[in-house]
């Protein structure tokens, strides 16, 4: 009964620190998958750059050949905004024994409070905050609350319970960004190393973010 990672983002475009930090806490707290769930259309973002099926596309690409990656796409199918919370009632649905772990950022963790209902989520599953570079855990406000009732520093916990906790992960620092990744290609450099290959060409062969430039766009 290993637990199920769930990694949601625009990924627009994932990259490897996206990659990376999935891999990381895939082995280091024995997932038995991470589901990578890329965002419909975002409550907290006004823009999104490549459109939701390019986003899916590239994330499905930047998985293939990893085993325990599986990409998971209800959030783009699914019409209207997407909350996380109602993409864990459904998952809890499906998996009612199972662990769930909402595999989060610190930047991501630090802006939960302005979530959907974001008290509920831990009533659904765990969540794992991965250390980002320049980011500190709260230790006051509610996230600092949280921390205080829903810390463990233990991975046995999120095995055996399937909800409830919050653990935190130092995972290899990659400085990398959607925004800097698109800021680079607009500027016409290469993404090469910075994204799959197979991300890459995608990027390359439909201009999806250097197409902004040509219109105009910031
Ligand atoms: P943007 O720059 O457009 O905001 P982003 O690079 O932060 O994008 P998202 O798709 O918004 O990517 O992030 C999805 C998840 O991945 C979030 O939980 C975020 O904290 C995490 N994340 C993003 N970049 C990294 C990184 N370099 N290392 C570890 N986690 C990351």
């Amino acid at each position: 009964m290993q637990p199920i990672g769930l990694f949601g983002g625009t990924f627009d475009p994932i990259h490897c620190g996206h990659l990376r930090t999935a891999f990381e806490l895939l082995q280091e707290l024995s997932l038995t998958e991470v589901r990578f769930l890329p965002t419909g259309s975002p409550p907290h973002r006004a823009q999104l750059y490549a459109s939701a099926e390019l986003r899916l596309q590239m994330v499905e690409a930047a998985v293939t050949g990893q085993p325990g990656f599986v990409v998971d796409d209800r959030e783009v199918r699914r019409s209207g905004l997407s909350y996380s919370v109602d993409t864990l009632a459904e998952l809890r649905q499906e998996y009612p024994q199972r662990s769930l772990c909402l595999l989060l950022g610190m930047d991501a963790f630090l802006g939960l409070p302005n979530w959907h209902r974001w008290r509920e989520l831990l009533a659904l599953a765990h969540i794992v905050v991965a250390h980002r570079p320049g980011w500190r855990a709260p230790t006051t406000g509610p996230l600092g609350e949280v921390m205080v009732d829903h810390g463990t520093g233990s991975i046995r916990v999120l095995h055996e319970e399937r909800a409830g906790r919050v653990y935190v992960r130092a995972v290899t620092q990659l400085e990398i960004s959607s925004t800097e990744l698109r800021n680079l290609i607009i500027a016409g450099r290469d993404p090469r190393y910075l994204v799959p290959d197979a991300v890459r060409q995608i990027i390359l062969e439909t201009r999806c973010y250097a197409a902004r430039q040509e219109r105009g766009a910031p």
